[in-house]
């Protein structure tokens, strides 16, 4: 340990509650070492023993469920969507062990086309030791995402938590250790020098965080040759087709804009409605948007927690004062609030709105709805795509074919058709992220599982080596 204290500060009430002794370079040297000397024998159990292995652990974090839910909520100050996490956590691991072992081709012998005497068979070798560093506003299942998936392919993992939201890894650890993991997964608490000193230690890096510090990632990464597979932020658009059913409309874009305080990376940051519905459209959100309550003062009311972090608080009043003095108009919220010591900011529906804002071009990752008009299909995509970001997007329309249609034409890992923001409620669809949205494979559907292994030839000569002379010129 590097003798490094970070302080933590509790969302709901402001104070610092909670201290950790960062890790440092030598104890995350010697804590691969560690791991790496069990990982041989972890990967040479078949595929089933190890999902076998897993299936204990999901049971155990049921046996701790109630430590780790209580550790999440006062990680992120709210309360029901912490126990959807440690419930997803368990649900999935065993949705990963139950269809994993059936993604791996089956090995076997393939004749060559030129010279069938030649043989050759692939062999699937899994990283040896997988790093993870994860944000704060999913604290448990970002740091679990890639991990389940990596174990299942047979390497061993770190996951360096964010140090925003740790307290959730203490229970967590009991858990592994019960399930008897703990040589194959441990979380080395740290800030961003234990995330950057992480990636001299492991053989790939699973990033979820911001751009700046992915392509902080990216380099140090490449410094080492070693894949850095990154999800990064988005600035989702939701588009609203004048065939669009207004109802459906309304609740999609507020659920996927507020949800999570808006702290998602797939939350809803621009709407774009078709003129005919824009007046009607506004007036139902802003409805919709006032009858939001904040869980304060008791947790278990409302639809709203604190903001997890408070500096996320300064990112968005600096927004919406830049919007302000730009001529946008705020219909409802608006204001940072202050609650027992924490910071709160109402779903928010900004209009007047236009592309050079920092509300319209940079993350948010709050509850705030900029709402624009527009006159043309062409026009809503061309604004949609009119972004650095390519995470994903939406679409309402009064069909599936029309949003369809639309859908394909947006430049983005994922387009939600009809609703909002599904990508956080659906795992089974493989997806990219585009542009600076981040690089790398899929971590949902069969790639999650498969950017795991390399593949490697078994090349076998059944029939008499060629000489020199086969190869020479005369
Ligand atoms: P962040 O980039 O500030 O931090 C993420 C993690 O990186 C933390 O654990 C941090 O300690 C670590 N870190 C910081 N500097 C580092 C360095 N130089 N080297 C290695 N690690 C370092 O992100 P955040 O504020 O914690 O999270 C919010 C961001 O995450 C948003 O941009 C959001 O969109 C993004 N996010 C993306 C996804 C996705 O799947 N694409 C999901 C959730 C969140």
């Amino acid at each position: 340990m590097s003798g490094r204290t970070i302080e933590v500060a509790n969302p709901r009430t402001g104070a610092v509650d909670y201290r950790f002794e960062a890790a440092d370079e030598a104890g995350l040297a010697k804590l691969a070492a560690r791991l790496r000397a069990a990982q041989n024998g972890w990967a040479v159990r078949s595929i089933e023993d190890r999902c076998q292995a897993l299936l204990g652990w999901a049971d155990a974090i049921e046996r701790h469920k109630d430590a780790i839910a209580a550790a999440l909520e006062i990680d992120t100050g709210r309360r029901r969507i912490a126990r959807l996490e440690v419930e997803g956590a368990i649900a999935s691991i065993r949705g990963w062990a139950a269809g994993a072992p059936h993604l791996l081709p089956k090995p076997q012998w393939v004749e060559g086309r030129m010279n069938p005497a030649i043989r050759h068979q692939a062999q699937d070798v899994p990283y040896a030791l997988t790093g993870v560093i994860s944000p704060w506003n999913f604290p448990l299942t970002l740091s679990l995402i890639d991990t389940i998936p990596a174990l299942i392919a047979g390497s061993a993992v770190i996951v360096k938590p964010s140090e925003v939201t740790p307290r959730f890894a203490g229970p967590l650890s009991a858990a592994i250790a019960e399930a008897g993991l703990s040589d194959l997964l441990a979380f080395a608490p740290g800030d961003g020098a234990t995330g950057a000193a992480l990636i001299d230690e492991v053989d790939v890096v699973c990033f979820t965080g911001s751009v700046p510090t992915g392509k902080k990632v990216a380099v140090r990464a490449a410094g080492r040759l070693i894949p850095a597979f990154l999800e990064l932020g988005g600035k989702d658009p939701l588009i609203i087709l004048e065939s669009a059913d207004m109802d459906r409309a309304v609740t999609a874009a507020l659920r996927g804009s507020v949800l999570s305080t808006g702290q998602a990376c797939q939350s809803i940051e621009r709407i774009y409605v078709a003129r005919k519905l824009y007046p009607a459209f506004l007036d139902r959100l802003v409805s919709a948007a006032e009858a939001v309550r904040f869980n304060w003062p008791d947790i278990n009311s409302g639809e709203v927690g604190p903001m997890i972090f408070a500096r996320q608080a300064d990112i968005i009043a600096g927004q919406l004062e830049d919007a302000v003095a730009r001529g946008a108009k705020i219909l409802t919220g608006g204001k940072i609030e202050r609650h027992g010591g924490g910071y709160w900011i109402a779903p928010t529906v900004l209009t007047d709105v236009t592309h050079d804002m920092a509300v319209i071009r940079e993350e948010t990752f709050g509850p705030i709805l900029p709402v624009m008009a527009f006159d043309s299909v062409e026009e809503a995509v061309r604004l949609a795509n009119d972004t650095v970001y390519g995470l994903s997007a939406a679409v309402i329309a009064g069909t599936i074919e029309e949003a369809e249609s639309v859908g394909r034409q947006l430049e983005a890992g994922a387009v939600t058709l009809n609703d909002a923001a599904l990508t956080a409620l659906f795992h089974e669809a493989e997806k990219q992220s585009f542009k600076q949205s981040g690089l790398g494979p899929s971590r949902m559907g069969a790639a999650g599982l498969l950017r795991f292994f390399r593949r490697k030839a078994l090349i076998a000569q059944t029939g008499a080596p060629a000489p020199l002379s086969a190869f020479c010129e005369g």
